[in-house]
């Protein structure tokens, strides 16, 4: 968020600084899936007003991901491979059924597949899936190219300095207003503040206390080795997804817990992503399991992101975006840099 908002910043003339306490990237950001899922991702109860955002987001990824592979050299792997959401259980096609007619009542592409039908669209699909929903428009990026594209990009921009290794102490408030931050070394002074945060948005001091707190959901992931590669389509399970790359990598994931800011790959988490990925996908099981990692989604109560002004003059949020950060990347830096550039 902190990269993708100087960027659409720079873009519309003023200048900006990425102040990351270590290197950007280094956090949720390149954790991530990549899974551009603005269909599959749409439920709980905001779902009727996060579809528009969510599509609109989706549909900016293509002119986006040219633009960055432009700006940087770099292929941020955008693909549009279409979601399954595969159904095991007989129990689970009315469930189905009805989130596909909800897509289709709104104009996007769905549809209700039967086992067969979900086959020809995934071969690997195992023999136990019943029926499958298909959203063909949902896509994928690869996060840590994304990462490195937004670094390079914003690297190369004459208006953008990157310090990593800056740690944010407090935001500087004078006469109700955020007027900057104070770092380890002097403080830094600014027309407007974007907080960019993640999961640690709620711990920078100074932040406004009205705002409702951002709180780290942990996520495990797991990234195997598929030689060939066989699997095309991003997968969704009850328990697990999985997200072939095109060259062999799979990435599978993941798990929702709160568990503080623990930095852990657990046995529990690897046992219950790899058993969900296996029962939709079970030629996974020869694949060749290359590592593992786990990181923070930041979630805000009732799981609608913060972005845009805040009730405290000259700050911006860009934080709170959970299972859909890089899905909202461009879309938020847009609104982020239209807020601070309209004030
Ligand atoms: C396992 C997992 C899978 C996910 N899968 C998907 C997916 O498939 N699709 C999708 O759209 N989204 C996905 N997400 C969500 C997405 O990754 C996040 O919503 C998004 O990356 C959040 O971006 P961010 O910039 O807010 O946070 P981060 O990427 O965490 O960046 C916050 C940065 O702020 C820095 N920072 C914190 N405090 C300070 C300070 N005081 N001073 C300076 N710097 C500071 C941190 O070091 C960090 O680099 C996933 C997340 C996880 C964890």
């Amino acid at each position: 968020m902190g990269c993708a908002s100087a960027l659409a910043i720079a873009e519309r003339g003023a200048q900006a600084v990425v102040l990351e306490r270590a290197v950007p990237g280094a956090e949720a950001s390149s954790a991530a899936a990549g899974i551009l899922g603005a269909q599959v991702e749409l439920h709980g109860p905001l779902r009727e007003h996060k579809a528009a955002l969510f599509t609109r987001a989706r549909d900016a990824w293509g002119p986006w991901a040219a633009q960055l592979r432009e700006a940087s050299g770099i292929d941020v792997g955008y693909r549009v491979s279409g979601v399954l959401r595969a159904a095991i259980a007989e129990t689970e096609r009315a469930e189905l059924a009805s989130e596909v007619a909800w897509h289709q009542s709104r104009g996007l592409r769905a549809s209700l597949l039967d086992a067969a039908g979900a086959r020809e669209i995934e071969p690997q699909l195992s023999p136990s899936v019943h029926c499958a929903a298909y959203f063909a428009d949902d896509g994928q990026v690869d996060p840590p190219a994304l990462l490195r594209a937004l670094v390079a990009a914003a690297a190369r921009s004459a208006r953008i300095t990157i310090r990593s290794g800056a740690t944010v102490q407090r935001l500087l408030v004078e006469h109700d207003r955020c007027v900057g931050v104070a770092l380890d070394d002097g403080e830094l002074r600014a027309d407007a503040v974007v907080l960019a945060a993640g999961s640690w948005s709620s711990l920078v001091p100074g932040v406004p206390s009205s705002l409702p707190a951002v709180k780290p959901v942990r996520g495990q992931m797991l990234l195997l080795d598929e030689r060939p590669p066989r699997l095309r389509t991003i997968v969704f399970g009850a328990r697990a997804y999985v997200v072939p790359r095109g060259d062999g990598r799979v990435v599978c994931g993941s798990t929702m817990e709160n568990a503080g800011f623990r930095k852990e790959v657990t046995a529990a988490g690897l046992e219950a992503i790899l058993s969900g990925a296996l029962a939709c996908v079970p030629s996974l099981g020869a694949a060749q399991f290359s590592c593992a990692w786990s990181n923070f989604r930041p979630y805000v109560e009732g799981d609608a992101p913060l972005i845009g002004a805040s009730p405290l003059a000259g700050l911006f949020l860009a934080t709170g975006h959970h299972r859909n950060g890089i899905l909202l990347s461009k879309v938020t830096a847009d609104a982020v840099a239209a807020a601070v550039l309209t004030r």
